[in-house]
């Protein structure tokens, strides 16, 4: 079948040369709708995290001027470089979604709105005596992988209770980051139990989901899904 094309070289409303941040966003965009749609849920209710992880601070700019006021990013240190860079941009929110080392704690809440990593009682507490509100996340880790940072299943009752427990900290949501696969429909069962856990706690944020399995986080609930590579393209090593 012949593909129509419009004036400026789209396609159904995509401009397949257009390799701009703000076509993949465009991109993301439609494939969030399109999993909303599938799944009988309004496309408001998937937040979008943009990960920015490893690129400058001309990036974080290009997206917020985009629209985009969310962002992720891994390192405490990397944050500290960045953020005269990004100072200006009143509405960003930054969430830390790297794993937090407990010296780092009085940075993180100087640097972040929200930390979605919280794995021990112990992170929690110093987090709430350095004297900031903050949101949190706890990071759960579901599979076994040995390399991985996160708090398991088991430990998840005692760990909101402690996160409950610490006036400063409001525990919004739980993350998780499945195993890689290549196939996105094996992280289903790692988020369908982020659900289950989350909804046994009366927690109502859920962050799963990224740039290869967004759509089969968004079936399972996601609300809020954390895409980097999809938005920005590959990363350089850090
Ligand atoms: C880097 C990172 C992402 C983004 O992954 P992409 O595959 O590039 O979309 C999401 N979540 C966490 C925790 C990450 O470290």
């Amino acid at each position: 079948m012949p593909v129509a094309l419009c004036h400026n070289g789209s396609v159904s409303g995509f401009d397949i040369r257009d390799d701009s941040l703000s076509s993949r966003l465009d991109q993301v965009r439609h494939r969030i709708a399109a999993a909303c749609a599938r799944s009988h849920r309004l496309a408001e209710s998937v937040r979008l995290l943009a990960v920015t992880k490893l690129f400058g601070p001309e990036v974080i700019r290009e997206a917020y001027a985009l629209g985009l006021r969310d962002f992720g990013e891994n390192y405490v240190q990397e944050m500290e470089r960045k953020a005269p860079a990004v100072a200006d941009l009143t509405e960003a929110r930054f969430h830390l979604i790297g794993h937090l080392q407990s010296n780092k704690t009085k940075k993180a809440v100087q640097l972040f709105s929200s930390v979605d990593t919280i794995d021990s009682a112990r992170l929690a507490t110093r987090l709430n005596g350095e004297g900031k509100q903050l949101d949190v996340m706890i990071e759960v880790k579901l599979s076994e992988e040995e390399a991985k940072s996160g708090a398991s299943a088991e430990d998840v009752p005692v760990l909101v209770d402690a996160i409950r427990a610490c006036p400063r900290l409001h525990l919004t949501g739980l993350m998780t980051v499945p195993p890689w696969s290549v196939d996105s429909e094996d992280s289903r069962p790692y988020f369908a139990r982020l659900r289950e856990l989350a909804a046994r706690f009366d927690i109502p944020e859920l962050s799963m989901g990224m740039s290869n399995d967004l759509e089969v986080a968004i079936e399972e609930g996601a609300t809020w899904i954390r895409v980097g590579t999809a938005l920005f393209g590959r990363r350089r090593q850090a």
